[in-house]
């Protein structure tokens, strides 16, 4: 049995609009990940399957390792099919934000999403959500929104109506925000719905090679170059590697190529925090990830010097200036840290 995570009047409240609503849309982050796409997919797999007219709206591309999820294609870009997309938020009787905490985080679509005099509803783990919606269900302790898309449809009682293929996506989305259930991934019901989406049919092992190890050759050799030239802070058992365009365009660096690298220093002896700086190609910044394990709190570091956020052991932020600069700044607040990061866990 799992316990009731999300509160029975929203679930109650949900009902009642699933009921009347006939267009719903989905809508979840820019540059969406395994998360984004499975929550949504899994969501949108449910709605389908209960005779609603669904579409799944997502602000641009998704990494192409995603690109074998059931339902995947029916995926609309924002940024390639901006009116119709439009028209579909406007028109729509509910949308499903799933996965993000702020409206700024769907980018060019926050405007018709906010416009739009649709009911709307956050499913979403994580911090701090904004108020943007007539229900919030917001869970920082569930590692995954497509774990709250399960347990919202179970609570629904609809877990007879959950297809193979809503399976997948789900399961998909619980796998990849734990990293292969390798973080935030100690809690026992986790283990409790994957045997449920395995009673599906889904075939795990499957779905973890699709993901994982489908890279390109020149994924492999850029991985290979960016940790060769990685430093180590041992006296702040923390790592650095980093990624300039000149170096992107050397490898044919094509979008999703870096996905995963910010975790692999963390799999040196003591070294609990790790950071990943990547020249972005459109706007004149660096894209940080950082990741941590144990309470290294990385979502307060990326606030204080990187005007980011995000979750404990991984976070993300944006820094306006060169690789030089930024790698200043991250060496700076190594040092904020440094007794944080050398404490005793
Ligand atoms: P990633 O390193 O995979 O890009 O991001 C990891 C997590 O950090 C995301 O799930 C998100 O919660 C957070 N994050 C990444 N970039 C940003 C950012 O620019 N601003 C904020 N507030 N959070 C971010
Ligand atoms: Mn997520």
């Amino acid at each position: 049995m799992l316990t009731k995570v999300i509160e029975q009047a929203k679930i109650d409240h949900f009902t009642k609009w699933f009921e009347r609503a006939d267009k719903i849309v989905i809508v979840s982050h820019v540059s969406p990940d395994g998360d984004a796409i499975g929550s949504s997919l899994g969501l949108y797999h449910f709605l389908d399957s209960q005779e609603k007219t669904v579409n799944v709206i997502v602000p641009n591309a998704f990494p192409d390792f995603l690109k074998w999820m059931p339902g995947s294609k029916d995926i609309l870009l924002y940024d390639r099919y901006k009116e119709f997309a439009d028209k579909l938020l406007a028109e729509a009787d509910v949308i499903c934000c799933l996965d993000f905490n702020a409206l700024k985080r769907i980018e060019d679509m926050a405007d018709a999403v906010a416009a739009s005099p649709a009911r709307k509803i956050l499913i979403d783990h994580h911090l701090y959500p904004e108020d943007f919606c007539k229900i919030t269900m917001s869970y920082p302790k569930i590692s995954s929104t497509s774990e709250l898309v399960f347990r919202l449809i179970c609570r629904m009682g609809y877990f007879d109506d959950i297809s193979k293929e809503g399976a997948e996506c789900i399961y998909t989305g619980m796998m990849t925000d734990t990293g292969g259930f390798t973080y935030n991934s100690n809690n026992r019901e986790i283990y409790f719905i994957i045997s449920e989406l395995l009673s599906k049919g889904i075939d795990k092992d499957d779905i973890y090679r699709k993901v994982y190890n489908t890279y390109s050759e020149s994924r492999l050799r850029l991985m290979g170059y960016v940790l060769s030239n990685m430093t180590v802070y041992s006296d702040c058992n923390s790592a650095l590697i980093t990624l300039t365009k000149a170096e992107q365009s050397k490898f044919h660096y094509i979008k999703g190529d870096s996905e995963g690298f910010v975790n692999i220093p963390l799999s040196i002896k003591n070294v609990r925090f790790s950071c990943f700086l990547r020249e972005d190609t459109e706007k004149p910044m660096i894209k940080i990830s950082l990741r941590s394990v144990g309470t290294f709190p990385c979502n307060q570091l990326a606030a204080e010097f990187f005007s980011g956020g995000g979750h404990l052991n991984a976070s993300g932020g944006e820094f306006f200036g060169t690789m030089e600069e930024a790698k200043a700044v991250f060496e700076k607040a190594l040092e904020k840290y440094k007794s944080l990061l050398t404490a005793k866990s």
